[in-house]
């Protein structure tokens, strides 16, 4: 049996590392994953390693590197080594490796922990079949093994026998290596495969703890008897809860936004998405709910990391986004919002686009949708159903009516921000509604205030019409009335 005791070196420096592969957009599991290991690591004083995992040439793709690194960087997630561009060199690629895991795989071949195997894959799947056909669970017979072929792919000899670890979130694992079959861990001597690259740079790169998903649980066993094959210690592993949907099934790698950079697109502030991730599966353990990045690296812990799968929420990613949002000053919110608004903007004073982003942020939830909630600031027409100007049962004439006072009071009106002009709408609103009433009408202020709302903002939900009369000014504000007006006659 094989127990972390004896292995773990516990005098070892905190050091972990981030090793995606470069197959896709850096993954919001991903994401998830490198967080977990980069809040533990610095609230140890640990050190970080970023390594790209490219050993799969055909998918791999340099692109993809430079997306990991950006978005690990708007995320706000650094590391101490690794590549930060994606050049074509650096020591923390795995495919400028070759040489180094040549060695190791030369040394287990001469000690003949490691084989040549040149079954083909046709044999192979026969083989598979056949096992299934007798009720047996599916693992190579060991053809090769004792026949010394000095080329084909490589496989490692897996010991029959339990291998027991420590896991720091599921604490005792077991798992009988019986049933495992010796495996593949290179094509070749120049292509090396996951398990045994992970093996080797575990070990070169000094790692103390592996923190990782649970989909790796099962790899954890057959990477140990690596290790011991080699020589190595043995770090300590923690396996982060799947990721599931919110109907419960399994992640997938494809279905809908998975990519950090889609959610950085879509207008998702990297705090929220910090906030959003860490609770995929961390639980503070009190109703607190909003973490920056500074509090949980105080405040994270692994024991407060559940085993069941993590349930992915959208709606308390919007949520965290939406409060994120609020918390920003006014004018960072414009910054932030500027890509999400026409050219035009660019030419509006900076002082305007503050008052037209300050009447949304308490409503907005993601960056993206200022582009609806605002684009009527930034068109000369707007069009709209005249029927939307009328509020409840209210017919053409009596919205005219209401319209061409409005008019009337907006241009007389002496001051123009909002809250002048909210307390004079407010007490003609009233009035108007009451000289209505007094004909047989029920009194609502929304007759008044319902029409130019529209009018000014062709809406059926936008700010108040005071907020828009003061961003759009007199002139903009009585021409859009008068549209109105137009479209009733
Ligand atoms: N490159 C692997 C992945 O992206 C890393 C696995 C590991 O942590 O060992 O899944």
């Amino acid at each position: 049996m094989t127990k972390m005791k004896k292995n773990i070196n516990l005098e070892k420096k905190i050091r972990l590392r981030f090793p995606p592969s470069p197959t896709g957009p850096l993954h919001i599991g991903n994401a998830r994953t490198i967080l977990f290991n980069y809040l533990f690591a610095k609230q140890h004083n640990g050190e970080t390693v970023l390594r790209i995992e490219d050993t799969d040439k055909e998918r791999s793709k340099i692109e993809w590197v430079q997306d990991i690194i950006d978005q690990l960087h708007w995320l706000g997630i650094d590391w101490n080594e690794g590549p930060d561009i994606g050049g074509p060199h650096s020591p923390y690629k795995q495919s400028q490796r070759t040489d180094i895991y040549q060695t190791y795989l030369e040394k287990l071949l001469a000690e003949k922990k490691a084989y040549f195997c040149i079954c083909s894959s046709e044999e192979l799947e026969g083989k598979r079949q056949d096992q299934q056909s007798r009720g047996l669970a599916p693992k190579y017979d060991g053809t090769c093994r004792n026949k010394n072929h000095q080329h084909g792919v490589i496989r490692f000899i897996v010991e029959n026998k339990k291998v027991t670890f420590i896991d720091l979130i599921r604490k005792e694992v077991e798992f009988d290596m019986g049933l495992s079959g010796d495996i593949v861990i290179a094509k070749n001597l120049q292509t090396p495969l996951y398990h045994f690259t992970v093996v080797v740079d575990d070990f070169l790169m000094q790692i103390s703890h592996v923190i990782r998903g649970e989909d790796h649980l099962s790899n954890t066993p057959k990477q140990i008897l690596l290790q011991e094959a080699l020589g190595f210690y043995q770090p300590i592993y923690a396996h982060l809860p799947l990721m599931l949907n919110s109907d419960k099934s399994k992640m997938s790698k494809r279905a809908g936004d998975v990519a950090v950079s889609d959610y950085h697109q879509n207008g998702y502030l990297p705090e929220a998405l910090i906030n959003f991730m860490v609770l995929l599966g961390w639980n503070p353990g009190t109703e607190k709910d909003i973490f920056s990045l500074p509090e949980l690296i105080k405040e994270f812990s692994l024991e407060n990391v559940q085993k069941s799968g993590a349930v992915f929420n959208l709606q308390k990613l919007d949520y965290l986004n939406g409060y994120y949002i609020r918390e920003k000053s006014t004018s960072a919110l414009v910054k932030l919002c500027l890509p999400y608004l026409p050219e035009t903007a660019k030419d509006m004073p900076f002082k305007q686009l503050e008052k037209i982003i300050e009447a949304y942020q308490a409503r907005l939830k993601k960056l993206s949708e200022i582009t609806e909630f605002t684009d009527f600031f930034f068109s000369e027409k707007l069009s709209y159903d005249k029927k939307m100007l009328g509020w409840k049962e209210m017919g053409d004439r009596e919205v005219k009516e209401s319209l061409e006072h409005s008019a009337k009071i907006l241009s007389d009106a002496k001051k123009f921000d909002k809250k002048s002009l909210e307390e004079l709408l407010v007490k003609e609103a009233t009035a108007f509604a009451e000289a209505s009433a007094s004909q047989g009408k029920n009194p609502d202020k929304g007759k008044l205030l319902w029409p130019l709302r529209v009018a000014l903002s062709g809406k059926e939900a936008s700010a108040s019409p005071f907020e828009i009369a003061e961003i759009l000014g007199k002139e903009k504000t009585l021409t859009r009335i008068k549209q109105g007006i137009d479209k009733l006659s």
